[in-house]
């Protein structure tokens, strides 16, 4: 029996849907409690893309994957965009947003490189998280250091194209923080996260396309 990874449904019961395209871990309520709302773009000057709105539903099921430790939900996420991804981004090599140690081992996996796993594209890490917080218990202006908390680590052979990885963008700090750190690398970049912050849709069309914060 193939069961909805998130609320337990027989998938086969649920709906024609769910019967038909069996494959997509989640039944055809749970996804659609995801609000699919594509959004593209250019971060610093570097096209960004995400296809889920970060909505209370998102957000649940983000947590409860990355502070639970629910890996079996990994694929939960692109499952419906990744032969997409992996046609669009043909020749990249994935590179996520470091976790800090501390998190990582905490959870005992690398919640943003498992969750593109099934694009089947390469996944490389170039940078380590040196600070000790936790980026949601910051004030904004305590975010902004961030910048000073990424870092390329050392002897790394560095792609020449990168698309960098995300759970979600929320003020872009890091993001913004690893763009500066490839910055004079000659390396062709793109930007994907699998949700994004509801401020950005918000932005009038023409600033899209100029974020620089
Ligand atoms: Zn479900």
């Amino acid at each position: 029996m193939h069961r909805c990874l998130l609320c337990g449904r027989d998938l086969s019961r649920t709906s024609f849907r769910d019967a038909l395209y069996s494959d997509d871990p989640l039944c055809s309520s749970c996804r659609s409690a995801w609000v699919k709302k594509t959004l593209k773009m250019r971060f610093c000057g570097v096209p960004l893309e995400s296809p889920y709105l970060y909505s209370d539903a998102f957000s649940a099921a983000l947590i409860q994957y990355k502070e639970c430790g629910d890996e079996a939900l990994k694929d939960i996420f692109l499952y419906p965009f990744r032969d997409r991804i992996r046609f669009r981004y043909r020749g990249y090599t994935l590179v996520p947003m470091p976790s800090t140690q501390a998190k990582r081992e905490e959870r005992g996996f690398d919640h943003v490189r498992c969750m593109f796993a099934c694009t089947g594209l390469p996944v490389q890490d170039l940078f380590v998280r040196q600070g000790q917080g936790d980026q949601k218990k910051r004030t904004r202006t305590q975010r902004s250091l961030v910048l000073e908390e990424i870092a390329l680590m050392p002897d790394m052979q560095i792609p020449d194209k990168v698309l960098l990885i995300d759970d979600t963008v929320t003020t872009g700090s890091t993001l913004k923080a690893a763009l500066a750190l490839l910055a004079d690398k000659g390396v062709k970049l793109r930007i994907y996260t699998v949700s994004a912050n509801r401020r950005w849709y918000k932005l009038p069309f023409a600033k899209r396309n100029d974020i620089i914060e």
